[in-house]
């Protein structure tokens, strides 16, 4: 394993002062960066995509575990000391600059691929939400290890009954499971940011047959935009659902956070 300088020598000798514009939290602990990089399973020789490397981190504890990484930076700053890691580990990293939210992941790939990445959390579920919305299912991703906001990570795995239960559960556990893996504290990051984090895995499951993406999105943002409505009143506006909720026998003077995923997913099959 190559001998690497610790990360806050990289950032001092780089001036990388964190941007808030560009969501930069870093994380300099190498033990804790290991064990995240542990969380999608063995890693050697596997394809990694990592959004958001900033001086290097997380990348190279997946490095150091055998991945060949793939990593789209969008801070042009960043950019010696990745390509100061890409000559440690030769052939393994490739770097990318350029902003995530614009580039079509499977292309960039061409492989099956993991993701990894401590976001920016200004783009963080934006990017969640394309990866589980991909029309084609598997998708060519075999899994996400993402860090969020605490708050947002507890909402993608929370279940029905629970006040965090909403559209983002739905959508992360209609076709994949959502876990969280790890509470990060603010203090493992340089500057703290003001809330806690954790860590969410995500693995591709089977897709409920004759159900689209799309009535799935229509239907979780009607039913949890009016979350504290009855089910009568919040999918109103959604054409033929009060008729769906009638066939299927599901009583229209429940709240949508009542429902299990199951359910509505039999919703949105029959309004398909
Ligand atoms: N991975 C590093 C770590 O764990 O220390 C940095 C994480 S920091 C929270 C987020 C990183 O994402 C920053 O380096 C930032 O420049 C980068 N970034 C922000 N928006 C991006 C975008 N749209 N595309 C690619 N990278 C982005």
């Amino acid at each position: 394993m190559p001998d690497l300088p610790p990360l806050r020598e990289i950032i001092a000798r780089h001036g990388l002062s964190a941007s808030k514009a560009l969501g930069q939290n870093f994380l300099f602990d190498e033990q804790l960066l290991g064990r995240i990089a542990s969380i999608p399973g063995d890693l050697a020789d596997v394809a990694v995509l990592e959004i958001g490397p900033g001086p290097g981190g997380l990348t190279r504890a997946l490095l150091r575990a055998g991945a060949r990484v793939t990593a789209v930076e969008m801070d042009e700053r960043c950019l010696p000391a990745l390509a100061e890691l890409s000559e440690a580990f030769p052939g393994k990293l490739s770097v990318i600059h350029g902003d995530a939210m614009k580039l079509d992941h499977d292309a960039l790939m061409g492989e099956p691929y993991a993701i990894a990445s401590n976001l920016p959390y200004n783009v963080g579920t934006a990017l969640f939400v394309k990866w589980l919305g991909g029309q084609s299912w598997p998708p060519l991703w075999t899994s996400l290890t993402l860090m969020f906001q605490q708050e947002v990570a507890q909402r993608i795995v929370s279940a029905p009954g629970n006040s965090k239960f909403g559209r983002l559960a739905v959508l992360a556990q209609w076709r994949a499971n959502a876990a969280l893996s790890m509470k990060v504290h603010r203090s493992a990051f340089t500057p703290p940011p003001k809330v806690m984090s954790a860590i969410v895995h995500v693995t591709p499951n089977d897709m409920p047959a004759g159900v689209t993406f799309k009535m799935l999105e229509q239907l979780t943002a009607a039913a949890f935009g009016q979350r504290r409505k009855m089910l009568r009143q919040s999918v109103k506006s959604v054409s033929g659902a009060l008729e769906a909720l009638d066939r299927l026998g599901v009583d229209p003077t429940r709240r949508a956070e009542t429902l299990s995923v199951e359910e509505i997913v039999e919703i949105a099959r029959e309004l398909s």
